[in-house]
């Protein structure tokens, strides 16, 4: 049996009610095996990152304990963004109904074709800081920082609040 680690889920949706859809996220992450969903960020909103001019997104970050390996774990929110209508194909950058990354996996740094963990993206993004901050401030992102210096320092592109 695999021990429990932490990991981190960064939640996103801009198209066909991005707040119920991020909500249902939530719920669907914690009904994963092996599994426990400990901490729900409050939800965000952010304007879109990118060239491609589409809806704000809602954000959010979930903070999980799982016994499951790495990549099943993958496996396993790439098939729940299919279950929560996630309609390929897509462009980079374009809209979603949903998106599910993997941003933190205990102390895991890997790298190949399919997945990159620690998330390469986590430093710049205000819209995953924000709610990873809310959630584990004093996280350390292997290789990369601790969540609240991460968050102090990066560009705000005009995240807030929702509700
Ligand atoms: P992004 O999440 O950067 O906005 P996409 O959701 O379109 O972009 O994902 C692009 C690719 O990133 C996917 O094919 C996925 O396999 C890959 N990927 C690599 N590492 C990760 C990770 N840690 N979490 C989620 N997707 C990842
Ligand atoms: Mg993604």
């Amino acid at each position: 049996m695999l021990p429990w680690q932490p990991a981190y889920v960064g939640i996103g949706s801009n198209l066909g009610d991005p707040r119920g859809r991020v909500l249902r996220a939530f719920e669907a992450l914690a009904d994963l095996p092996d599994t426990r969903l400990l901490a729900r960020s409050p939800l965000y909103v952010t304007p879109a990152f990118g060239p491609v001019s589409q809806p704000d997104f809602v954000n959010a970050v979930a903070g999980l304990l799982t016994r499951q390996a790495l990549e099943p774990f993958f496996g396993a929110l790439r098939a729940l963004e299919t279950d929560l209508g996630r309609t390929p194909p897509r462009e980079r950058w374009g809209p979603r109904e949903i998106d599910l990354d993997l941003l933190v996996f205990g102390a895991a740094r890997h790298e190949d074709a399919r997945l990159t963990v620690p998330h390469p993206g986590i430093a710049e993004r205000d819209f995953v800081l924000h709610p990873l901050c809310d959630v584990a401030p004093d996280l350390e992102v292997p290789g990369v920082g601790r969540v609240w210096e991460l968050a102090r320092s990066v560009v705000d592109r005009g995240v807030r609040r929702l509700d």
